[in-house]
């Protein structure tokens, strides 16, 4: 691992820590996210990035002081990956502090089943952030 460190949020009124791993060797961030996951390592595994809630609020049990861990590789330290990869973080924190029922629907959706929510947010903010750059209007 080449780095590690924490960032909070109180954006859902609810100071949520993350911690974020930064890789400089895929094979190390798949096996990592795999033990994570609690799965065994598969090299074919198309991961480049990950969010794993790694203790805590897990199903059937909500805890209120979840670890959560996001992990990203060096050579995808794109705008679109970090975006997509805070989606993911984003429906999890939004589920915990803004969804009253645990046993709610929304539950499959918000904790893992967002795959193309995350994916729209990261090609939009990639975009978006090209064409600022382009237009010398990013800060
Ligand atoms: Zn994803």
């Amino acid at each position: 691992m080449l780095a590690r460190f924490r960032v909070a949020t109180t954006a859902t009124g609810v100071r949520r820590q993350v911690w974020v791993f930064v890789f400089d060797d895929l094979d190390e961030l798949r096996r990592s996210h795999a033990a994570a996951h609690g799965r065994d390592y598969d090299p074919d595994d198309d991961v480049a990035g990950s969010v794993v809630i790694q203790q805590g609020f897990r199903w059937p049990s909500p805890d209120p002081g979840p670890v959560i861990v996001m992990r990203l590789w060096t050579g995808q330290l794109t705008a679109s990956t970090i975006a997509h990869e805070a989606t993911h973080v984003a429906t999890a924190l939004y589920f915990m502090d803004s969804i009253a029922a645990w046993d709610t629907r929304a539950r499959t959706v918000l904790m893992g089943a967002h795959e193309p929510l995350a994916y729209v947010v990261g090609d939009l903010t990639e975009r978006i952030n090209d064409r600022l750059h382009r237009l010398r209007l990013h800060s």
